[in-house]
């Protein structure tokens, strides 16, 4: 039975208990639900994978709740590290370096470089704490599918799969933390968040955005290459009010859905519509972007067409979730 309780001391206790026990557990984070395990008892990480259906060689990121808690588990800082930390934890920047012995395999997925962070949200850091041991958790949704911003999300993909899920409202950014590899000499960017390229260099850090791979080559995000984000009905982006009527017109007899900004809900349409923004801000958009394809799935579309942002700031994390919820190949992308 999956139990979901509203945050509060006696949650986070409840939670901490089950964590300690080697079991897992949902909560908030400022950027999506995670579904955490203890990192030091490989069944609970098991439990993660499980629960999830996520691939093994798709490594985790820990969470932590104080800078201290990372000494133990990377080799050394890398460059830039302590400054990165200070400057944007606690915060959406998860930090890969290179793992120590004590990382369990399972973990990194047999990786040398383990990914770390410190969620920006005090259920989340209040959970950790208690526990007393840094938390491996990806996002609480079962792979592939769009990632959960709001508890009932976890519970429409967990239930009877996970015994807690700690309701702390909606989240803040509603996009995955940025991802930036630090084992190499320049650091880079595996995966865009709110924690733009822009802030990174105001921060004095020259980041660049991982360039894709080339064949042949082992991605570093083992993640990154699977279909992601994905709801059941085909996604289409639409980049204008213009481009989204003739595409509409394409398509009479099917069932629509269009996720956009308030002003863009066509007149003559009968199709479901969810406003991601009263005016065209892609902050608001990408909180609302997961709850929007969840709900417009679950209204029964089979298409629905999804406002697109410029590829920059956050709009490159926004376009990055949103390009992979619109892929339509199998498997891999
Ligand atoms: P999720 O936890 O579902 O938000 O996904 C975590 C992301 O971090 C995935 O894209 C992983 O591939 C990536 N990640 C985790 N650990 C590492 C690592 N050691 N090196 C590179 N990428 C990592
Ligand atoms: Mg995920």
């Amino acid at each position: 039975m999956t139990e979901m309780l509203t945050a509060n001391t006696d949650t986070i206790e409840m939670a901490a208990k089950l964590l300690k026990n080697g079991e897992v557990v949902a909560f908030p984070t400022e950027t999506v639900y995670g579904l955490g395990g203890v990192i030091t008892t490989p069944s609970a990480i098991d439990k993660i994978f499980e629960a999830k259906g996520r691939p093994r060689d798709n490594p985790l990121i820990v969470h932590v709740s104080a800078k201290d808690q990372v000494v133990p588990l990377i080799k050394e800082f890398p460059k830039y590290a302590e400054v990165l930390m200070d400057k944007f934890w606690p915060g959406p920047l998860t930090l890969v370096m290179p793992a120590s012995d004590l990382v369990l395999d399972c973990i990194t997925a047999g990786l040398e470089s383990v990914a770390i962070r410190m969620p920006d949200n005090s259920v989340a850091l209040d959970l950790i704490s208690a526990t007393g041991v840094p938390v491996a958790a990806p996002s609480a949704n079962r792979s592939g599918f769009p990632s959960p911003t709001k508890a009932g999300h976890v519970l429409e993909d967990m239930k009877g799969r996970i015994p807690l899920i700690i309701d702390g409202g909606a989240t803040g950014f509603g996009l995955e933390s940025t991802v930036l590899d630090l084992t190499e000499e320049v650091p880079t960017v595996l995966r865009p968040g709110a924690i733009t390229l822009e802030m990174l260099w105001d921060a004095g850090v020259h980041a660049v955005l991982d360039s894709g791979l080339k064949p042949g080559e082992t991605p570093k995000s083992p993640g990154l290459k699977y279909r992601h984000y994905a709801p059941n009905a085909d996604v289409v982006i639409v980049m204008d009010k213009y481009e989204l009527a003739k595409k509409l017109e394409l398509c009479d007899n099917k069932e629509v859905g269009i996720l956009a900004q308030s002003d863009w809900k066509p007149t003559n349409s009968s199709g479901l519509f969810y406003p991601l923004s009263t005016s065209g801000s892609v902050e608001e958009s990408a909180a609302l972007l997961f709850d929007g394809l969840r709900v417009l799935d679950g209204g029964g579309a089979k298409v629905i067409f999804v406002q697109g942002f410029e590829d920059n700031g956050l709009g490159m994390a926004y376009m990055n979730r949103l390009k992979k919820a619109a892929y339509k190949g199998e498997g891999k992308i």
